[in-house]
């Protein structure tokens, strides 16, 4: 094997809550998978085919801190179930679905609101609103044998204590095995490769010095200060 000709980049990894690592392969993230959220984005709730984009695995971050990022003046948060594979494949049955996933946590899209909008007026891709550095805070990744496959219970978030959204896994259009069935179609998935499951309404701006906390029910609680 040839040598390298610059240095190697690093491999990407999010912690566990057994102590381990989780080595990020992709990310893809769906997009308006709670009809509340998707009526408050100004679109109607019916049941369409679920659409999906993608953060870079080195944007997910576990620091705890998400630097206000540049060139945006509407940072919003948006919590959201992060699902986590051991084993991937192509055309992956709906039965077969949960097989494929090691574990689960909470995560934060954020997303640079002003920057989307403007790319959705115009037609074009959604990387500079949704892909920015650190724009995936996430906490630790708890293994399927620690929280099972959670399909229903609380997710939430506050600001500073004020809550600003809320819903239920239940209420996802979109369950996790129909987003892994439904990838595998289109995309070869992976052991690495991590999906953000959408998130519930109420998303709006925070400001630095704001604290953020969301919270799943029996998957976790994330505390992200933004600085
Ligand atoms: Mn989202």
């Amino acid at each position: 094997m040839s040598e390298h000709v610059i240095e190697t980049p690093e491999l990407h990894v999010i912690p566990t809550s057994d102590g381990g690592s989780f080595p990020v392969r992709r990310v893809y993230c769906i997009g308006r998978n709670f009809a509340a959220h998707a009526v408050e984005m100004g679109h109607d709730p019916n049941r369409e085919p679920p659409f999906f984009f993608q953060k870079n695995p080195n944007n997910l971050d576990a620091s705890g801190e998400f630097p206000y990022p540049p060139h945006t003046s509407d940072v919003h948060h948006e919590v959201e179930l992060l699902v986590g594979l051991k084993s991937g494949g192509t055309n992956i049955a709906l039965s077969d679905a949960l097989n494929h996933v090691w574990g689960y946590g909470v995560s934060l899209d954020m997303t640079r609101r002003d920057l989307q909008g403007e790319m959705k007026k115009m037609g074009r891709p959604w990387e500079i609103g949704k892909a920015f550095e650190r724009s995936g805070p996430v906490g630790p990744l708890h293994p399927v044998s620690e929280v099972g496959h959670p399909d229903q219970g609380r997710i939430a978030l506050t600001v500073n204590g004020d809550l600003r959204q809320e819903g239920d896994l239940n209420q996802m259009i979109w369950k996790v095995p129909e987003m892994i069935s439904y990838l595998s179609e289109y995309f070869e998935l992976a052991a690495g490769d991590v999906i953000m499951a959408g998130t519930p309404s109420g998303v709006n701006a925070v400001k630095p010095g704001d604290t953020m906390e969301a919270s799943i029910e029996s998957v976790g609680v994330l505390s992200v200060k933004v600085v």
